[in-house]
C-alpha cells in the first residue's frame, strides 16, 4: 500500500476564515478540509478528520497558528456523520473543551455509528436480499475490526435543526441548511456576510458523493436530489467543500450532480426494461470492475437508493423471491 498523498499546508482564506486539510488514514480521499472562523470568543471548527496521530498533528498546528495559542475552538460544528469528518471529534472535545455541534438527526444514528457489528450484521442481511450470491457474501460484507480512527462518540452538547443561526459576532451568522442524502443528518452552514456555502460532502467539486440506503429514510435519493436543488435555487456561488478544491460556482455543481443522477435513474430504468435486475446484478453493469469490498458495499447501497427512488415513482416493481429482491420495469 502507498502512503497517502500529503495534503496542502493551512491557509488564511479571508474574512477571519481559515482551511486546514487534516491527512487522512486511507488514500480515498486522502484528506479532509476542516475550516476555522475566528469569533470574538474564539474559534469555531467545522469538521476534523478522522483520529490519527498525523491528523492530529495537522489540526492542532493548524489551530495554534491561527489563534497564536491563546484563542480556544470554542464549537466543533461537524457536517455529518462519516469518521472522515467527525472521527477526531472527542479528541477535539476533550482538548479544547468545546462543544460538539451537529444536525438533531445525530442524535438518532450515533448508536449504530457507534455499534460496528450490528452495522456488519445489517450489512449482510441486506447484501443477501440484494442479490449478493452466497459465494461472495464473507467478502463484499466482512468490515474486520473497528479501526482505530473512530473511536466511539458522545451525543453532540448542542443540537441543529433547518433555519438555525450560530452567532459569529459582529452581526454575523451560519445558517444552516438541512441536506440529506449523503447522510442523513448532512448540514451545509451559509455565512451570512459573505454568502460563502461550507458545503461538507454535500456539493464536491470532481466527485459525486455516495447516496446510501438508509432503512428510516426511505427515498434518500429523492432527499439528496432535492438538496442539491437547494442549492442551486439559492444561487450559491463561493462554496467551500470538504474535500478538494474551492468551488467557485456551487450551484452549477449542484446541477452537474443533479444530471449525473438523472443520467444514472435512465441508465437503471433502460436496464430494468430488458430483463428483471437485482440490485447486485445492477452493481456489476453500472459501476468499473474490480470494486474493493468497501466499494462494492457503497455500490450497492447507491444502487438499492436508485432502484428504489423508481419503485416509488411507479416506474420500476419490487418482487420478492425466495428472499431476494428483484426490480421489474413497470412499463
Ligand atoms: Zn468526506
Amino acid at each position: 500500500m502507498s502512503l497517502p498523498s500529503v495534503p496542502p499546508a493551512p491557509r488564511s482564506l479571508g474574512n477571519g476564515i481559515h482551511t486546514i486539510p487534516a491527512p487522512l488514514p486511507y488514500r480515498k480521499p486522502p484528506w479532509v478540509n476542516c475550516y476555522v472562523i475566528e469569533t470574538a470568543d474564539g474559534l469555531i471548527l467545522i469538521d476534523c478528520g478522522a483520529d490519527w496521530e498525523n491528523g492530529w498533528g495537522a489540526l492542532l498546528g493548524g489551530i495554534d497558528s491561527i489563534g497564536r495559542g491563546d484563542r480556544p475552538v470554542t464549537d466543533l460544528i461537524v457536517t455529518h456523520l462519516h469518521p472522515d469528518h467527525v472521527g477526531m471529534a472527542p479528541r477535539v472535545v476533550a482538548h479544547w473543551e468545546c462543544r460538539f455541534v451537529m444536525h438533531h438527526i445525530a442524535l438518532k444514528t450515533i448508536p449504530r455509528y457507534n455499534d460496528s457489528a450490528a452495522t456488519e450484521a445489517w450489512m449482510a442481511g441486506f447484501a443477501q436480499r440484494h442479490g449478493v450470491p452466497r459465494d461472495l457474501l464473507s467478502t463484499v460484507t466482512s468490515m474486520g475490526p473497528r479501526p482505530d480512527f473512530m473511536p466511539l462518540l458522545s451525543e453532540p452538547d448542542v443540537v441543529l435543526g433547518e433555519g438555525d443561526t450560530v452567532e459569529l459576532g459582529e452581526d454575523r451568522h451560519l445558517r444552516v441548511l438541512h441536506t440529506p442524502g449523503h447522510d442523513p443528518a448532512h448540514i451545509c452552514l451559509r455565512d451570512s456576510r459573505t454568502g460563502i456555502l461550507f458545503s461538507g460532502d454535500h456539493v464536491l467539486p470532481r466527485i459525486s458523493p455516495v447516496v446510501m440506503y438508509a432503512d428510516e429514510f426511505p427515498n434518500v435519493l429523492d432527499d439528496y436530489m432535492r438538496s442539491l436543488d437547494r442549492i442551486t435555487d439559492l444561487g450559491i456561488e463561493l462554496t467551500y467543500p470538504a474535500h478538494g478544491e474551492i468551488i467557485d460556482r456551487g450551484d452549477l455543481r449542484a446541477r452537474q450532480i443533479l444530471l449525473h443522477h438523472r443520467r444514472r435513474l435512465r441508465e437503471v430504468t433502460e436496464r430494468v426494461e430488458l430483463a428483471d435486475v437485482t440490485a447486485w446484478n445492477l452493481v456489476g453493469d453500472l459501476f468499473r470492475p474490480h470494486l474493493s469490498p468497501l466499494d462494492q458495499r457503497l455500490a450497492l447501497l447507491e444502487t438499492v437508493a436508485h432502484l428504489d427512488h423508481l419503485a416509488i415513482a411507479g416506474r420500476l416493481v419490487d418482487l420478492d423471491r425466495d428472499g431476494v429482491v428483484w426490480y421489474r420495469s413497470s412499463g
